[in-house]
């Protein structure tokens, strides 16, 4: 039920309770001031609500990957205190093993490759 339902309800209720038309009348100008301000509160929340959802979106997009990983050509890579290391962590196995050189290519444990080629991010 909307404010000014409930608003119309209080007078309703006034009215058959046979209260005199002046407190009838300062009973709906008490109800107008809340619906109204009612509105206004409404109209904040939304646009919180969606201000607040844009900046969470925000936050993750800027937030680095769990396990301090960085993407970089289709695989992970972890974090040095300076740069990275050498070898790159599997993007596609959900617990990210780490990859070893075997000829040309980058192998996990799951046998996903990338190519020798792939390169950390440059910082
Ligand atoms: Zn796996
Ligand atoms: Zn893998």
């Amino acid at each position: 039920m909307s404010a000014a339902d409930t608003a119309k309800d209080i007078i309703r209720i006034g009215t058959t309770a046979g209260l005199s038309k002046d407190v009838i009348d300062l009973l709906e100008k008490k109800c107008a001031l809340l619906v109204e301000e009612n509105t206004a509160l409404t109209t904040k929340v939304s646009r919180l609500e969606i201000e607040n959802r844009q900046l969470r979106t925000q936050l993750s997009n800027s937030q680095p990957p769990a396990g301090g990983f960085v993407e970089n050509m289709g695989v992970l890579w972890k974090r040095r205190a300076k740069g990275f290391e050498p070898n790159p962590y599997c993007n596609e196995c959900s617990h990210h093993p780490v990859m070893s050189q075997i000829g040309m290519v980058w192998v996990c444990s799951h046998r996903h490759t990338a190519p020798e080629t792939v390169q950390p991010p440059v910082v």
